[in-house]
């Protein structure tokens, strides 16, 4: 089948969409993204995706390409062309292009938009999820507004290489203070022996996952108690259990930590119930049955 990806306002080939080699996405990292799950064929919190859209744009000063109607159009049309019942939808925004320069005056298009959407088994993603994954810790050397989406994920990508090398999924960047912030691509959790559900507060120092924010719905629902605080990772090597979440993995348990083995070293029994009953709290806009080819 053929991919197809929307590119400031047309659908075209892969083969065929073309970006500026002056995008200033491409040499500034001037631009912003989201994720959301799709899940047959339903967008999982498309509003609150848009909303943080909007709002990473805001904060970089990006005019606003669309509405949001617009938006929802174009998602649902890449979903239907792609033919994706399981998988992603990527929105990407940059500043435009123009002659290379550090001030914005050079910007000589209205922003770069871009769409795709992919499939991505389910089967496999549970398969991970039962055996559950192993994390590396390293220092956060990130800028200063990790709230912001934006495509500055080199050190998240080294990150994620040098955690590769050590057999680990995902690295955890844990600050200055000794305290985990939050994953290379995922928030980070950890669930005390007291059943506590705890997670760093949302700062400048992470991103507010659309995820941690639907979970923390769930939890409320359910009566659990969430604490916002940062924890260490001796402590969270010492919880009764740990578990990231992102649009990608939902809730993924984690089974070791720098090695070691966190709780019996089995994906614990709250997170995997948590996993379970995330969709029945998310938003989950189904797309049109027209848009259903
Ligand atoms: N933190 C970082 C650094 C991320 O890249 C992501 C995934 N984009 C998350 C947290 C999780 O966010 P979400 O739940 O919205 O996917």
């Amino acid at each position: 089948m053929t991919k197809v990806v929307y590119v400031n306002g047309t659908y075209r080939r892969y083969s065929d969409a073309l970006i500026h080699a002056e995008d200033r996405g491409f040499q500034f990292g001037d631009a912003i993204y989201e994720v959301c799950e799709v899940r047959d064929r339903a967008v999982v919190d498309e509003d609150r995706h848009m909303a943080r859209l909007g709002r990473s744009l805001d904060e970089l000063g990006i005019p606003a390409p669309m509405s949001t109607g617009a938006w929802q159009r174009v998602i649902q049309e890449t979903i239907r062309r792609n033919r994706v019942k399981n998988g992603i939808v990527y929105l990407q925004v940059s500043r435009g292009a123009g002659p290379r320069n550090f001030l914005f005056d050079g910007v000589e298009t209205p922003p770069t938009v871009v769409c795709l959407s992919r499939p991505q088994s389910r089967a496999g993603q549970e398969a991970i999820a039962e055996k559950g994954i192993s994390i590396q810790s390293m220092p956060d050397n990130r800028w200063g507004r990790c709230d912001i989406k934006t495509v500055m994920l080199l050190p998240a990508s080294l990150a994620k290489e040098q955690a590769k090398t050590t057999g680990a999924q995902e690295a955890w960047f844990v600050g200055e203070d000794g305290k985990v912030r939050e994953g290379g691509s995922s928030n980070a959790w950890i669930i005390s022996k007291d059943n506590e559900l705890i997670t760093p507060k949302a700062t400048n120092e992470i991103l507010r996952g659309i995820t941690r924010t639907t979970l923390i719905d769930l939890i409320e629902r359910d009566g659990l108690t969430l604490v916002e605080r940062g924890f260490t990772i001796e402590e969270a090597q010492a919880a009764r259990e740990a578990f990231i979440t992102s649009a990608t993995n939902l809730v993924m348990p984690v089974v070791e930590i720098d090695g070691r083995p966190v709780g019996n070293g089995h994906p614990g029994s709250t997170s995997v119930r948590l996993r379970e009953s995330f969709h029945e709290v998310a938003q989950m806009r189904h797309l049109p049955a027209t848009a259903t080819a």
